[in-house]
């Protein structure tokens, strides 16, 4: 892509080419410094732990610039917090939160004529990973880790943008189990989430929303988002679960909805037979924000929420024009919740 002739507003959630990526390696106990690189392609030992066994982590952020030009990151500490939460959970080095933070710095300044400009609805999405790499044939973690950050501008992750969403509620499959690595960043959760989206798609749903693998009852979460619920009296309602990836956006917008707003927030187990009492629903998550969902298919039937699923509700709209605001630091970051890069 070209940044002088890109028409940022239209850009769609995928991978685009950019110039510079960070690249770092761990071997006999340490990181190396690392380094900038124009190469995006890998070359590792065809029997890596990674390309077999799944040892591989990551995370997703997104870089903004403010009305005046200035590039922030939200939150990026609690990212580099949970990625070494991953890393303990597959048995992987933990890389210092600094040098985290540091190597996405690098890439974004590598790369700053690439980063959308303010006022476009589009960001520059981050992906850190690790991988666990070189030589290896039987089920053991890694002897040697290559840490990577690369970074493309994208633009909404649903195409609807703003706009309600369908979820078909997954009865049969599972995106993770009770006590296995729901709670990481791990590839793992994502390839068994494939064909329940595959399916729900075919459907003609948007997406999937998991139920809790012990029961079938409780709402986890999609394969990419946490989500929440709008009940009345002033009540949001999000999944509490041990196989739910612990989402940033959601503990921000939740902590905004109690503080700021005054609702009364419950992070509890929801359970399916709710379904008829949700005012308004919602996915958030760096990528999909907040995505207001319209409609839940269950067990055949289309449950609607406001305006028939039409339009997103007022609170879902509240929180989202709150989220971004804030994000892009229009309004004042009274938590100390950006981080700005330059
Ligand atoms: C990344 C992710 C989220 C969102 O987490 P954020 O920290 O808000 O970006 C939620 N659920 C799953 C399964 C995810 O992978």
């Amino acid at each position: 892509m070209d940044p002088k002739t890109t028409d940022w507003s239209k850009l769609d959630f995928s991978y685009k080419y950019v110039p510079y990526r960070f690249h770092s390696y761990w071997k006999d106990g340490a990181w190396d410094n690392g380094k900038l690189t124009t190469e995006n392609k890998l070359l590792i030992d065809e029997g890596a732990v990674c390309l077999h066994y799944g040892q591989e982590i990551f995370e997703g952020m997104k870089a903004q610039r403010s009305k005046d030009g200035r590039i922030r990151l939200f939150r990026p500490y609690e990212n580099a917090r949970r990625f070494n939460e991953s890393a303990w959970r597959l048995l992987m080095p933990e890389i210092p939160e600094d040098r985290f933070i540091d190597a996405i710095k690098q890439t974004l300044l590598a790369n700053e004529e690439y980063i959308p400009p303010y006022g476009t609805g589009a960001a520059m999405y981050i992906r850190p990973f690790m991988l666990g790499v070189g030589e290896n044939l039987g089920v053991k973690p890694a002897k040697e880790y290559q840490f990577i950050v690369f970074v493309t501008p994208v633009g909404p992750y649903f195409k609807e943008g703003f706009n309600p969403i369908s979820l078909k509620v997954e009865t049969y499959y599972d995106r993770a189990a009770a006590h296995g690595i729901g709670q990481a960043k791990a590839g793992g959760n994502y390839s068994a989430s494939l064909l329940p989206l595959k399916n729900a798609q075919d459907e003609g749903f948007n997406e999937v929303v998991y139920l809790d693998p012990i029961h079938h009852k409780y709402f986890e979460e999609t394969g990419a988002s946490n989500v929440f619920f709008v009940l009345k009296d002033n009540v949001i309602a999000t999944p509490k679960s041990e196989s739910i990836l612990n989402s940033i956006v959601r503990r921000s917008v939740m902590d905004v909805a109690r503080e700021d707003f005054g609702y009364r927030v419950e992070e509890r187990q929801v359970s399916v037979d709710e379904i008829d009492t949700f005012l308004e629903a919602g996915a958030c998550g760096t990528a999909a924000v907040i995505t207001p969902i319209g409609c839940l298919g269950y067990e055949g039937k289309r449950y609607k929420f406001y305006a028939d699923g039409k339009e997103p509700g007022p609170i879902t709209t509240q929180l989202y024009k709150h989220l971004t605001a804030l994000q892009v630091g229009d309004i004042e970051d009274t938590r100390g919740w950006l981080e700005e890069v330059c």
